[in-house]
Formats: structure tokens, C-alpha cells, sequence
């Protein structure tokens, strides 16, 4: 299956409910007020935030108020118009290591336990490594033997070496060490994977503050990429999640992951809107192939229905 055809199943949920609300309200052969009210409170029942929704709107007010206009052509509008608001922030992670560099990039993957960065670490894995990238993995989340047995597992299916110590393990130390070793090895990148444990949030915080720290004190600032995985199924609660986060980390990216499990995948839009952070990957399934890099395009074109990219 290709990624398109994946990305197209994983939406099917939010597709669907989108495009069925929009079909419903949209039935007039002109577009008059009633219609886009209809409309931006529909959309703000998706979780893409009553911003994102009014400027929708907006847009498609400018295009064709009083005109007339179906139901697909109003969400080929607006997937034109989320393709052109999210583009500035569907990047890749912006790697600094250079050929022969000695500082190594640090990505520190952080979120809510359950959010899927374990997952997600393992689907980059051998993505990041087709990439050219020679990795070394911490893994910091060191009060859950599973999400270590888990991820030692996606490391050796990726040859890649993991660094995990006994129970509770100090991962700022474990990350120090590993950080030291690539500097001297040259390998290029570090992938740290950390705790989520929000109910003991200050001490958590305190543990992700201290693998920062350890990360700052060893390379330059621009190697340090901290990203955050957000589960699309909490839909709004992802923004105080980023807020949370956001007071002790400095966030430079996120990955959304379980886009497949909800039908309120426009939360993504409310999280760069609000947020104004890039969207390196999204998440569209468990399976290993389900992990892809953020298309602004592809991602607006699957939100509103309107099937394969052609260009
Ligand atoms: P962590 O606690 O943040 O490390 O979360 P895990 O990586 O252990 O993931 C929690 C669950 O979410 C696992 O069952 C994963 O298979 C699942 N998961 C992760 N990403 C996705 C996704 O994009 N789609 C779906 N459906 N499940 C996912």
C-alpha cells in the first residue's frame, strides 16, 4: 500500500465526518450567511478550534459569498486554504550535524504516557537510519520495563544500539553517557525517549529539565530537537498537554500520532494555530509503515475528502 493510500485510510474516521457534515449543511445553491454559520459551527465541533473555523470561513466568504457553490466545491476551498496556512509548519526536523561535525543531534521525544512515543521513536528508527543517520538510543523512560523491552525490540530490528538501565534509572545520566560516547564514536544523531508521567508532573518535569540540561552542557543549542507526540484521540486536551510541557521544555516540534483512531484529526490545525509549532510526522496507524513526514498538502486534501494528491 502506498503512504497516500495509507494516509487516506488512516483518515477515514475525521474524512467521513467531515465530509458528510459538510454535505449536510451545505445545500443551498448559493452560499448565504445561514450556510457559512452552519458551517463554522459544524467545524468547531471538529476540534480544529473556533480561530481555524472562523478564518475557514472567512476564506470561503471572500471566495464566493452570494455565488453559487456545491458542497465539493466548498471543501476543495477549504482544503486549499488549511494546505496554505499549514505549510509553514509541515518541516522536517531541521538537523544541524554536519559531514565530519563532532557535536551529534539530540531528539528528545516527550509526551503524555500513551501518547505513542515509544512507537513513534521505533517507526522513525529505521527511516532516520535510510537517512544517512548513524544512531545511538536512550531509553529514558526507565520506570516502565515494558516501554524498554518495547523499544529495545524496535532497536534490534533496526540495529541500532540502546542504552537502558535497572528501574528507575537516572535518564539524564543515561542520556549524558550516550550524548559522550556518539561525540567520540561520531555517530550523528541521539534519540532519547522519556517518561510521561503526568500525574507526578513536577517531578517529571524536573527528570525532562535535567536530560535538557545534561544535553545543553555536551552540544550546541541547535542540535537539541525537542519534539513533543500528541494523541489526535484526546483532541483538545492536547493543547493544555503542549501548555504544560511548554513551562518547563522548550518545544520545537511535534509528531501527532493515532490521526486513524479519531474523526477529529482538525485538532492538528487548533495545536498549530494556538501553538505555532512545526508538525514533523503524523501517526496513522501501529503498523511500522504508519508513520509519516507531515505534507501539508496530503494532510488537507485527506481532512476534507478529496483523495490522492495528482501533482
Ligand atoms: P508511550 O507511552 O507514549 O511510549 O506510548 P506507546 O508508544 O507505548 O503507544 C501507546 C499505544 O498507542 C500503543 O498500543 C501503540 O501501538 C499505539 N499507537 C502509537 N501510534 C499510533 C498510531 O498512529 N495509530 C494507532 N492506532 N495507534 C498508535
Amino acid at each position: 500500500m502506498s503512504w497516500l493510500q495509507k494516509l487516506k485510510e488512516g483518515f477515514t474516521k475525521t474524512t467521513t465526518t467531515i465530509t458528510r457534515g459538510i454535505s449536510d449543511i451545505v445545500t443551498k445553491t448559493k452560499l448565504d450567511d445561514d450556510t457559512l454559520t452552519a458551517l463554522e459551527e459544524y467545524l468547531i465541533t471538529t476540534d480544529m478550534g473556533p480561530q481555524v473555523a472562523g478564518d475557514l470561513c472567512g476564506y470561503l466568504r471572500s471566495k464566493r459569498f452570494a455565488k453559487e457553490i456545491t458542497a465539493d466545491e466548498v471543501r476543495g476551498f477549504l482544503a486549499e486554504h488549511v494546505a496554505e496556512k499549514l505549510e509553514p509548519y509541515a518541516k522536517p526536523i531541521a538537523w544541524s550535524n554536519e559531514p565530519g561535525g563532532t557535536d551529534p543531534d539530540v531528539l528528545i521525544v516527550v509526551g503524555i504516557n500513551g501518547a505513542g512515543k515509544t512507537t513513534t521513536i521505533g517507526k522513525l528508527l529505521p527511516y532516520l537510519k535510510k537517512q544517512g543517520r548513524t544512531i545511538r538510543v536512550v531509553a529514558g523512560d526507565t520506570f516502565r520495563a515494558a516501554a524498554v523491552n518495547q523499544l529495545r525490540a524496535w532497536c534490534e530490528k533496526a540495529d541500532i544500539p540502546i542504552a537502558s538501565g535497572v528501574d528507575g534509572a537516572d535518564a539524564a545520566a543515561l542520556a549524558y553517557q550516550e550524548i559522550v560516547t556518539a561525540k567520540t564514536t561520531g555517530d550523528n544523531l541521539v534519540v532519547v525517549d522519556t517518561a510521561g508521567r503526568l500525574h507526578t508532573k513536577k517531578n517529571l518535569m524536573e527528570e525532562l529539565s535535567k536530560v535538557i540540561a545534561v544535553t545543553r552542557k555536551l552540544v550546541d543549542a541547535k542540535h537539541i530537537h525537542c519534539v513533543m507526540v500528541l494523541d489526535a484521540t484526546s483532541g483538545q486536551n492536547v493543547l493544555q498537554q503542549v501548555t504544560t510541557f511548554q513551562e518547563y521544555i522548550p518545544l520545537t516540534g511535534i509528531i501527532m500520532t493515532k490521526l486513524d483512531g479519531t474523526a477529529k484529526g482538525g485538532v492538528l490545525l487548533n495545536v498549530v494555530h494556538t501553538k505555532q509549532l512545526c508538525v514533523h510526522f503524523i501517526g496513522v496507524g501501529e503498523s511500522a509503515d504508519a508513520l509519516q513526514a507531515m505534507s501539508a498538502d496530503a494532510f488537507a486534501r485527506n481532512l476534507f475528502g478529496l483523495g490522492e494528491v495528482t501533482n
